[in-house]
């Protein structure tokens, strides 16, 4: 989608250290990572996020939960443990527009999060 930098990362137009990437989902590092392994799986599709129907598809969920542990295995935080997230709309505090998944490690988290 114009205008969308994870569609534009995709495309190659926008650089990110990629770490794994197979036909419904492509990971890359975190900019501004939150945690020593901060990378974020995303959606080689534009959907705007989980809320949306593109994002019920058993294929695509298969491919995100690969990467998570294909990636985080190759990190070396599996087997400490991660975090998962992924921001759904304003509230929750999404700042880009295209399906995406955090994952997180290295360090203690504490919950609830902000
Ligand atoms: P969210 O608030 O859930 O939409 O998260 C968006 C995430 O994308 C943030 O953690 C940003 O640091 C990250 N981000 C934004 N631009 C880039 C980029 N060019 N490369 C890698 N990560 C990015």
């Amino acid at each position: 989608m114009e205008g969308c930098i994870f569609c534009r990362i995709l495309a190659g137009e926008i650089p990110a250290e990629l770490l794994f990437e197979d036909d419904n989902v492509v990971a890359f590092r975190d900019i501004n990572p939150q945690a020593p392994v901060h990378f974020l799986v995303v959606s080689r599709e534009h959907i705007a996020s989980a809320l949306e129907p593109g994002a019920r598809d058993g294929g695509l969920l298969a491919s995100v939960f690969n990467a998570v542990a294909r990636v985080s295995e190759a990190e070396d935080i599996a087997s400490s443990g991660v975090r998962v997230v992924t921001n759904a709309g304003r509230a929750a505090g999404q700042e880009v527009p295209h399906l995406h998944f955090h994952v997180l490690g290295g360090r203690m988290m504490s919950w609830p999060p902000g």
